[in-house]
């Protein structure tokens, strides 16, 4: 497994406890704010890193891990036995609730923006060396893969699917799914969701850069969240942020194009595929921050808004009532910012 993103707050590592859990890794710690104990979990999951912070009486990471392990179970791209890898073998995989919960708000997010969001792009993203597949080691045959591509998109799109009776229907056998736009602020919402049935007030959850913060964090200050620079780095290590935001209550997630590229002679192909071309996006639109009532949904608009090109996806925010974003866009060798309207931070 390979870390994604870089995590937005590194914990101290004295005292760590590491566990290992199957596909899961945790590392916990501890500290006291006054008579208030602030525990941090955090390790790796389907594919990136994981980083819960929450006041508590008692550490809950049992619980945290049970929550991850059955959200793994249903929608890990990196998980064989998971629902939707079985689905995309055509295995017959009855949904749960988890899988059903992100398949409407994938469409959902598909209809606000036309198709740019959909979690039918498996075989465009593998076609591209992303996900499952393989980076090219020669330059890219240009007809060839306009070829490839459009026979791809004869089955992709999200209108090809539905959901009857718990069982994906599929028009072609052929088309899979690729939840990887919505998981991560997906489970950042089914952790959250723990810690308030627990009784937690103030947390912050912070799974592959995408973040649900509530209340104050150990110094009894508002949470304070890193918004990165987008410079290419495809390590992932590059510490630079382009704005801090503070909040006490706050859904939100980050796509971007600086992590997840590679060249193809003279062109750069990145991970973000534009499902009415088939082809990796290309415009000015680097990074797309969006905040919405939930980060799964969040997560999701994050990423059309990157298929849409900033002027779209500003006008596709703005019609959205519980959604805001900070977009940073490439203006010759500078960068520049562009919020919604209702971006309050
Ligand atoms: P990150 O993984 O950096 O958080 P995103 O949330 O934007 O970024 O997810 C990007 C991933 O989503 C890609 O690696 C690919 O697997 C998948 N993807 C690419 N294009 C689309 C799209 N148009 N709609 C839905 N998922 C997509
Ligand atoms: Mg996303």
């Amino acid at each position: 497994m390979r870390l994604k993103k870089k995590p937005l707050f590194i914990i101290g590592c004295i005292g760590c406890i590491l566990v290992v859990v199957g596909e899961l890794i945790s590392i916990k710690s501890a500290s006291h704010s006054g008579s208030k104990t602030y525990f941090a979990n955090s390790g790796k999951v389907f594919g990136t890193y994981y980083n819960i912070r929450y006041e508590a009486d008692t550490d809950l990471e049992q619980a945290i891990l049970a929550r991850l392990q059955a959200f793994d179970a249903s929608l890990s791209m990196f998980n064989d036995t998971s629902v939707i890898s079985r689905i995309n073998r055509n295995e017959d995989a009855v949904t749960d609730t988890l899988f059903e919960r992100m398949f409407a708000e994938a469409v959902e997010v598909s209809e606000l923006s036309h198709g740019a969001f959909d979690i039918t792009v498996a075989p465009l993203v593998h076609a591209w060396g992303f996900g499952k597949g393989k980076q090219p080691t020669a330059p890219i045959d240009e007809v060839a893969k306009r070829r490839e591509i459009d026979s791809l998109l004869s089955f992709t799109g999200y209108d090809k699917i539905t959901l009857r009776d718990h069982r994906l229907i599929k028009q072609d056998p052929r088309t899979q799914l690729d939840a990887s736009a919505i998981a991560k602020g997906y489970g950042c919402d089914v952790v959250a969701d723990l810690l308030r049935e627990q009784g937690c007030e103030n947390f912050l959850v912070d799974i592959g850069g995408e973040v649900v913060a509530k209340g104050k964090n150990d110094k009894r200050q508002p949470w304070r969240i890193g918004i990165d620079k987008p410079t290419d780095d495809p390590t992932g290590m590059q510490q630079e942020l382009q704005d801090v935001i503070t909040t006490d209550s706050i859904a939100m997630a980050t796509s971007g194009n600086y992590r997840q590229f590679y060249y193809d002679g003279g062109t750069r192909r990145s991970h973000t595929i534009d499902p009415h071309t088939g082809y990796p996006i290309q415009h000015r639109l680097l990074s797309a921050t969006v905040t919405a009532s939930s980060c799964m949904r969040a997560d999701a608009l994050a990423t059309a808004s990157m298929v849409l090109g900033d002027e779209q996806a500003l006008q596709m925010i703005e019609a959205i009532a519980d959604a805001e974003c900070y977009f940073i866009i490439a203006d010759g060798d500078s960068l520049n910012t562009i919020t919604s309207s209702g971006w309050a931070f």
